[in-house]
């Protein structure tokens, strides 16, 4: 049987290397080439003996989500939907900005959890996805950016392109992951653990533990968990000031109510005491965004070192949700401002390619089942 080596970190690789025979220092080597430069093939490891790499090759592959679409928005955003098998997508996101490029990586295909506001929960859950499915993303989005940089250069490159040049160019596009695409990543804990490993490792994407973000709808006991495993910075979708609102909300809140949660985002701080949670908080018109809502929340984090970034709501057909306007929005941030929280409004990229929480995900879905449908119909 042969094994998917992007399946492994560190460890698992030295633990497979010892099993076929091979000394444990290799894992380093093929951590490099795999992860720093993007290879897939065997023969081309050239630091290699070539006992080693015919072994490989019939025990072992290296291999990745089929790209099934592409999509660059006007913005720089870029938005691939990935094949997962079975008819299934998932998608990666990759947000270009000045001094970083983050990457926002699914976990699972659809999710359990089923937010009131979430086309992810919507879809419902369908399975975790493999560590070789999640550090894949970070693979093929490092690769495709380096590719996509190659071929823009040309001796004609004017300096109106020099950010470009800077950013695309270097061999890791992407400076920052966040694991705030499809599915609830503390929900696959332990494949999501050995994806983040291989991120903060230096034999292969060699991140630090700030520039990697895990996002959580408050998973009590597995924040815990992370904490003790691997403290990277922590997001939790708060989303409403009072357990009314976030049982509505966020349904995951009956079992793990406000109070536990930030209880446990307190622990998670004494494991890391100069970091801060980011609160995230959708803003939906008229359910969430008021100013009472504001002096309430203000009120609740009082003791939790946080920032906050307010994301407007992103549309979806059937949601039954509104984004608050621009004008509650301001208003809203003001009021955290003014009681010395530091807060964002998320900007809303990609817009034109519906770079949002699941959405081409979910259109594809569709379109899938309905091609089976007309599939069966026509049989
Ligand atoms: N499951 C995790 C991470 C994935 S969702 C979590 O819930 O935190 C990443 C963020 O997008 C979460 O804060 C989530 O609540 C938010 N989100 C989901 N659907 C959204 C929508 N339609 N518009 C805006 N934000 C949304
Ligand atoms: Fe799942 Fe997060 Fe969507 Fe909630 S917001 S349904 S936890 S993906």
């Amino acid at each position: 049987m042969t094994v998917n080596l992007l399946d492994y970190d560190r460890e698992g690789l030295t633990h497979f290397l010892t099993e076929i025979g091979e000394k444990p220092f290799r894992a380093r080597q093929i951590l490099k080439w795999i992860h720093q430069f993007g290879k897939s093939d065997f023969t081309q490891m050239s630091d290699l003996a070539k006992g080693l790499r015919e072994k490989l090759s019939k025990l072992a592959i290296i291999a990745v989500p089929q790209v099934i679409q592409d999509h660059l928005a006007a913005d720089g955003t870029r938005k691939w939907l990935l094949s997962v098998g079975a008819g299934n997508g998932i998608e990666s996101v990759f947000i270009p900005e000045i001094n970083r490029g983050t990457l926002c990586v699914s976990s699972q295909v659809g999710c359990a959890l089923a937010c009131a506001f979430c086309s992810t929960g919507k879809q419902g859950f369908n399975r975790n996805l493999a560590v070789a499915e999640i550090i894949g993303q970070l693979w093929l989005a490092n690769k495709s950016l380096r590719e996509s940089a190659d071929s823009q250069l040309s001796p004609q490159t004017s300096h109106n392109h020099s950010f470009t040049l800077q950013t695309t160019q270097s061999p890791r596009a992407v400076s920052n992951v966040v694991m705030m695409g499809m599915g609830e990543p503390l929900a696959n804990f332990e494949n999501v653990v050995t994806a983040l490993d291989l991120m903060l490792d230096d034999c292969a994407y060699g991140l630090s533990r700030r520039r990697v973000t895990v996002s959580t709808s408050g998973l009590v006991p597995a924040m815990d968990r992370l904490r003790e495993r691997c403290p990277v910075a922590l997001a939790v979708s708060l989303h409403a000031p009072n357990d009314a609102l976030r049982d509505y909300l966020v349904p995951i809140n009956k079992k793990y109510p406000i109070k536990e949660l930030l209880a446990a985002c307190q622990r998670y701080l004494q494991a890391a005491p100069r970091d801060f949670i980011t609160f995230e908080y959708v803003m939906l018109d008229g359910v969430n965004d008021s100013v009472s809502h504001a002096n309430q929340l203000v009120k609740l984090v009082k003791d939790v070192p946080c920032k906050f970034n307010l994301i407007p709501f992103n549309a979806f057909s059937n949601s039954g949700f509104k984004r608050s306007s621009r004008e509650s929005i301001h208003v809203f941030r003001d009021i955290l401002i003014q009681a010395g929280l530091v807060t964002t409004v998320r900007k809303t990229r990609g817009d034109d390619i519906a770079a949002a929480c699941g959405q081409l995900a979910g259109q594809v879905h569709d379109k899938t089942r309905r091609v089976a449908k007309l599939n069966m119909e026509a049989s």
